[in-house]
């Protein structure tokens, strides 16, 4: 079991951080592709505001995570920066108050952060876009915390299918954002934004319990 607070979510944004640095110029160039070349820096940007956030600030993990989502919104720009803030402002109203972190509060949390994307961007699994990562990931997790697994195993078990779902993108036609305008010559290519969503569900695996 898992601790909720603060400082867990922290735990989660600081190796999150350290990822997109590490692979900024891979998600650059990913949406050279199929877009305008500034997915990585737009999202490095962001997670290096999220990163001077002091955890100590906060006194739940909701009031972090409100202020992460906040910060993304401000900082990323484009159309990743309003649907990574949408992502984790639901997702932390759906947190329960700070203590022990379960599986089903965690699969509750997911699916409204998933939920606000969608009602945002208005995309839908197959659409080429996050969505294909996260709704993979959400079932995965459901049906691992449904049979019993703790967190750690769902956890897990969502990194494996959001991997999964990223790769998915790469045959897809892209219906939704800057990478639709191109058409069927969005095809053959791996959408930046599910790349980087990817990142996001293994660093919660890697962290969160
Ligand atoms: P921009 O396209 O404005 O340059 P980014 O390059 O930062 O923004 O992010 C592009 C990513 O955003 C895409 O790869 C896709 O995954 C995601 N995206 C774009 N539009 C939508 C949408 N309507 N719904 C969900 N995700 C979207
Ligand atoms: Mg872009």
């Amino acid at each position: 079991m898992s601790t909720l607070d603060a400082q867990l979510m922290a735990n989660w944004m600081a190796d999150l951080h350290g990822v997109i640095d590490v692979n900024a110029k891979m998600l650059t160039d990913l949406d050279r592709q199929i877009g305008d070349a500034d997915h990585g820096s737009n999202m490095a940007r962001g997670m290096k505001a999220v990163a001077a956030l002091d955890a100590g600030n906060f006194d739940s993990a909701a009031a972090y995570l409100k202020k992460v989502g906040m910060t993304l919104v401000s900082t990323v720009g484009g159309a990743a920066g309003p649907l990574y803030g949408t992502f984790l402002l639901r997702f932390a109203s759906a947190l329960p108050a700070d203590g022990e972190l379960t599986a089903n509060q965690f699969a509750v949390a997911l699916s409204a952060g998933i939920d606000g994307v969608k009602a945002r961007g208005k995309a839908e699994e197959g659409d080429k876009t996050l969505v294909d990562t996260l709704e993979p990931a959400l079932r995965a997790f459901e049906e691992a915390a449904s049979g019993g697994s703790d967190l750690a195993d769902s956890l897990s078990a969502a990194a494996s299918a959001a991997a999964e779902g990223r790769d998915a993108t790469i045959p897809l036609i892209a219906r939704k954002g800057r990478a639709s305008y191109l058409g069927d010559r969005s095809r053959d290519h791996q959408d930046p934004g599910a790349t980087s969503m990817a990142m996001v569900i293994e660093s919660a695996a890697r962290t969160l319990s």
